[in-house]
């Protein structure tokens, strides 16, 4: 049975493969060349002999990656895209266009089991655990839709990253490789819910790539209402890791902070995270979120935000606010899964 997609093979597993069965080198180059610019089908390997296809097709999966919906933010170019992937699990992949060129935010898992109160992904049944290859294709898939080379990724799509350890270092090993999409591992952003183990493991890799963890309160007893991941590791303990990130790195950690109104944007919650992120190599991205259907949560206003934002600054901590991207495209994670999801039932 075929157990790998065509998606996950490297340069090397294909040259392995085309000398195994009498294929010439070269074209492990050309079949790699058509997967790491998006290619899904053997269809579309215009270079490739047919018999040459059909022995691909005999040993790994194809297919996949069928756009079920394409959404373009009027207010802002965000455009959304919806795939199936070949064993029908849904998935979503949002370009982002900025000043500095497209960033892709990309899904790890189709689903998350993260549970956060906020989020359109923990309100559906978890599917699985996206392969490297899916990761990648997401990238490649959506720089191949738009026609143009995507600058940067943020693994901060539907899933948690880090409870698909495997999956998403080998989408970044994948990525780096200067024969197929030869994007820099400092374009790429990894955000975490915060699971403390993986952060220190992570730590070990050594990697250039941009952490990003999504803290949303600056106490155990407010972040606990929001993400049950607050249960199994307090803030002292991520607070913890995350030094020993910096310090062995040297790489600046980002809080996400997603502003809600009247739950988490008070002067006094903005004081609190002064007191917790002071000293520390950190920067804070405060996000109005985006509204999400089937949620109590209500964006904090822009006064509301700004005010945040000063008191943040005036204690010595670094903070951006982060534009709200395709709010009228259901752009905030999974919420257009979700609605697909729901939609075909
Ligand atoms: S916010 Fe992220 S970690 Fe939390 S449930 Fe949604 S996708 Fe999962």
């Amino acid at each position: 049975m075929k157990d790998k997609f065509c998606l996950d093979l490297t340069l090397k597993d294909l040259t392995l493969w085309c000398e195994e069965r009498g294929v010439p080198k070269y074209r492990a180059s050309q079949i790699y060349g058509w997967l790491s610019s998006g290619a899904v089908t053997t269809d579309e390997m215009t270079n490739v002999p047919k018999n040459v296809r059909a022995m691909l097709e005999e040993d790994f999966i194809f297919g996949g990656f069928i756009l079920k919906d394409h959404l373009v933010s009027k207010l802002d170019g965000t455009e959304k895209f919806v795939f199936a992937l070949y064993d029908g699990n849904i998935i979503e992949t949002v370009a982002m266009r900025y000043k500095t060129g497209i960033s892709v935010c990309i899904s790890s898992q189709a689903g998350c089991k993260m549970g956060c109160a906020f989020c359109a992904s923990a309100k559906i049944e978890f599917g699985r655990n996206l392969s490297a290859g899916e990761l990648l294709a997401q990238v490649s898939v959506t720089q191949k839709n738009l026609g143009e080379r995507v600058r940067s990724v943020v693994i901060m799509g539907i899933g948690e990253p880090f409870d698909n350890y495997d999956n998403v270092m080998g989408f970044i090993r994948l990525a780096n490789d200067p024969d197929g999409l030869n994007l820099g591992a400092r374009h790429i952003t990894l955000s975490t819910c915060g699971l403390v183990p993986k952060i220190e493991q992570f730590t070990r890799e050594g990697l250039q790539v941009n952490l990003a963890v999504s803290l949303h309160a600056p106490n155990d007893e407010l972040r606990k209402q929001l993400m049950p991941v607050a249960k199994a590791y307090s803030i002292e303990q991520l607070m913890k890791t995350c030094k020993e990130y910096t310090d062995a790195t040297n790489r600046r950690v980002t809080f996400e902070y997603s502003l809600f109104a009247g739950v988490n944007d008070t002067p006094k919650c903005a004081a609190e995270l002064v007191k917790l992120l002071k000293g520390g190599l950190y920067h804070v991205n405060l996000i109005a979120a985006n509204k999400v259907p089937g949620t109590v949560f209500q964006s904090a206003s822009p006064a509301k935000v700004k005010q945040f934002r000063d008191i943040l600054e005036s204690g010595g901590i670094n903070a951006t606010i982060r534009r709200e991207m395709g709010s009228d495209i259901m752009a905030a994670c999974g919420q257009l899964r979700r609605g697909t999801i729901e939609a075909s039932r």
